[in-house]
């Protein structure tokens, strides 16, 4: 595969730590406040300019968008209507960040990106397609159906890019994704990235494709090391009073609440407006506007709660979150490590507080021993392989100061039930 980023455009570049970018990313790292590369970037950024196939391990949180979108806005011939590269990924809310943190990547490099997604008429993305994109976001589902149309060709790309490969496989894309792929040209370049690597996700690597380079972020430090956690022994039925004292902790700028079921979401929403505080609800119930409206009002800091179901909250990227609450425990200590991982991203602190009623018991007991299979398996590793180098604080990212600058790591804590 042709690589674009010549000797020449690199000569005219600036530094992004130990990466070197040209004038126009350079540009748009600096408006975006990203003075350095995170480890999944650094690692994951020379080979694909090398055309390299690529296979990383890496959650959301890691810094894998830009680690994906800076060789691909690289690589854009802007002089071409062009589709050039596809990037799949499992959900629209997914799809809307990868789109917004390529555009703001791309933005002094002309580069047109479109989102793709279900649940939204097909209109406005025909018309944006029929102007040309050469970068598109796509959920598998609605990229089949434009191309069923015509009015997405994937003839001219060059990169494919599978996002979160493991949650598309979980929820059943992988035949739409084999057919995608299909339509793309068989000389492309391949990326795949997922938090997990079990084997029908090796399988879809190994099928498309070539010879590919493995990065992998230490998914423990990405995630769980950054974040300050507690588990809270609440009498039987006073979650919600408990809830509602951290919630006044001038420290909590903007929490993520959990609960197992839409039902529960919703009353206790209803519970904490009545508590005078300001809350949005996130559930599979709730249509496509009502989500991107929540969504806009977090980012707009109306709300500082927002509660949600753990399929709602997939895919979210909430900067500036400073606390997750675990009000129901989760089906599966992976799914815990999920939803804390929604805190504590690329560098930030955050605090995750698991509020354990009498019937939690066998619940956190099992989350514990996960994670120290877990902390087992980290040390390990790294006895094998050099740590990554430590990430700065970064700036310019949590909307809100977080005013929590050096929690307890929970090694430290040992996870002891307080
Ligand atoms: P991602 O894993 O791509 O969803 O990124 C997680 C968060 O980290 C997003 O809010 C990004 O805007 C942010 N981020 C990504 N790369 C950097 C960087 N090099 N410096 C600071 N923040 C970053």
């Amino acid at each position: 595969m042709t690589n674009l980023l010549t000797d020449d455009t690199i000569s005219a570049s600036s530094t992004f730590g130990s990466v070197a970018v040209e004038g126009a990313i350079a540009r748009a790292l600096a408006a975006m406040r990203y003075s350095e590369p995170t480890p999944i970037q650094e690692q994951a950024i020379p080979p694909l300019r090398a055309g390299r196939d690529v296979l990383g391990q890496a959650q959301t949180g890691t810094g894998k968008t830009a680690g994906f979108a800076i060789p691909l806005i690289e690589m854009v011939d802007t002089g071409s209507r062009k589709t050039q590269a596809i990037v799949l990924v499992p959900t629209r809310e997914l799809c809307l960040q990868v789109t917004n943190e390529m555009t703001r990547l791309g933005q002094y490099s002309g580069v047109r990106v479109a989102a793709v997604y279900g649940g939204v008429g097909l209109g406005r993305q025909i018309d944006a397609l029929t102007r040309g994109v050469h970068l598109v976001v796509g959920t598998p589902g609605r990229v089949e159906d434009l191309l069923q149309r015509g009015s997405l060709r994937l003839d001219g790309v060059r990169v494919a890019i599978l996002d979160e490969a493991d949650r598309m496989l979980d929820v059943g894309f992988l035949p739409a994704i084999e057919r995608i792929l299909k339509r793309t040209p068989h000389a492309r370049q391949t990326a795949l990235f997922s938090a997990t690597l079990p084997d029908d996700v090796r399988g879809l690597a190994q099928r498309h494709m070539r010879d590919p380079i493995t990065v992998a972020v230490d998914p423990e430090r990405a995630t769980v090391d950054e974040i300050e956690q507690r588990f809270e022994r609440v009498p039987d039925g006073d979650k919600l009073s408990a809830l509602h004292a951290h919630l006044e902790d001038p420290a909590c700028f903007l929490a993520l609440v959990f609960r197992r079921t839409t039902y529960k979401a919703d009353r206790l929403a209803r519970d904490l407006s009545r508590q005078g505080h300001h809350v949005a609800v996130l559930h599979g119930r709730r249509s496509q506007s009502q989500r991107e409206r929540v969504l806009s009002d977090l980012k707009a800091c109306k709300v500082q709660v927002l509660v949600a179901t753990d399929i709602a909250a997939r895919g979210l990227d909430i900067p500036g979150l400073t606390h997750v609450f675990n009000y129901d425990l989760p089906d599966t200590p992976e799914t815990y490590v999920h939803r804390i991982g929604r805190t504590g991203r690329a560098g930030e602190t955050g605090t995750a507080i698991t509020l354990i009623g009498p019937e939690d018991e066998a619940g956190r007991k099992a989350i514990e021993r996960y994670l120290a299979q877990r902390r087992l398996g980290h040390n390990a590793a790294s006895q094998s392989r050099p740590s990554p180098r430590p990430q700065k604080a970064r700036n310019g990212q949590a909307r809100r100061p977080n005013r929590n600058p050096a929690p307890l790591r929970h090694r430290d804590r040992q996870l002891n039930a307080s």
